[in-house]
């Protein structure tokens, strides 16, 4: 076994997680290698400090800013949806609670620490620790603020983002579509018995946004109908949501988030999101087209820009 090989496996092999085989052979290298027995030490020393270390709860009043500022406590929602939700993730007071527990600090090295201080572990790996700790603890502060600060601007923004990272998701892993088909006599049907609802489906190629397909997603703590269209090279995700539904966001200004066009609108009973990387004017014009479309008029000259 060579270091290669070793490294991946330092972690498991602290957890006792490797088979007998691949632990001796791990072991063997390490007898032998400083580079890896130096990773090892290190390895097991995080370990150690994170089981040994002591917390700080967060002040009590940062603790009521954070929760203030969170999205309107919706915990009554429709027990339909509750059980729905439940096995795909975790109740969501536990992600709240187990999000707040990184505000918790581990304590100086006098505390938790001296004990593995004491166990012959070097004082640099307790610094690597700590300092792994602290950073953990910055980006929860950091995370915390980036919440309030998004709370303020009165935007839906948690919706938003996770729309903008569906679709980015979806086209990194090239899996953007379930159902692949420029028709919408085929695209409509295969949504049947998938959702609670049943949205529209319209191919746009006479006004250039040809329809490439359909697929799921789950967004909004709900099952939703994700019509993919193409615009010149890039692709656009239209998101359709029942209008009533409270997951469905409201309409508004289009907005950009993270270099993403993303346009709102309600429209036939739905509420329509679309996201693309395309600029915002192309999704302006499948919106009027799709309006157009689905109110029974001419739909127009296609819209050549991108
Ligand atoms: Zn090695």
């Amino acid at each position: 076994m060579d270091c290669n090989e070793a490294r991946p496996l330092l972690d498991a092999n602290a957890d006792h997680e490797l088979t007998p085989p691949q632990s001796r052979d791990v072991q063997r290298h390490i007898e032998t290698c400083d580079a890896c027995r130096r990773e090892s030490e290190m390895v097991r020393a995080m370990k150690g400090a994170v089981r040994s270390a002591t917390y700080h709860r967060a002040p009590d009043d940062l603790r009521a800013r954070i929760m203030a500022a969170l999205p309107p406590a919706d915990f009554a929602e429709p027990e339909e949806r509750a059980r729905e939700r439940i096995g795909r993730s975790e109740p969501r007071a536990r992600q709240r609670k187990g999000w707040l527990d990184w505000l918790r600090l581990p304590q100086g090295q006098g505390g938790g620490f001296g004990s593995l201080a004491g166990a012959g572990a070097g004082g640099a790996h307790v610094g690597a620790a700590w300092r792994g700790g602290l950073a953990l603890a910055l980006c929860a502060l950091v995370a915390a603020g980036i919440a309030v600060s998004l709370h303020r601007t009165g935007e839906p923004l948690p919706l938003v983002d996770e729309l903008v990272a569906s679709h980015v998701r979806a086209q990194l892993s090239g899996h953007d579509i379930d159902v692949v088909s420029s028709d919408q006599h085929t695209v409509k049907p295969w949504f049947n018995g998938k959702l609670d609802y049943a949205p529209p489906v319209e191919d746009l190629a006479a006004s250039g946004f040809p329809l490439a397909g359909g697929r799921l997603d789950y967004v909004g703590h709900r099952r939703v109908a994700v019509l993919t269209y193409r615009h010149a090279k890039h692709v656009i995700d239209v998101y359709v949501f029942p209008e009533d539904d409270r997951s469905a966001g409201k309409p508004g200004p289009a907005l950009v988030r993270d270099g993403y066009s993303v346009a709102r609108w309600r429209d036939d009973g739905m509420m329509w999101w679309a996201v693309t990387d395309a600029a915002p004017e192309s999704l302006g014009a499948l919106q009027a087209a799709l309006t157009a479309r689905l109110h029974g008029a001419d739909p127009g000259t296609p819209y050549s820009g991108s």
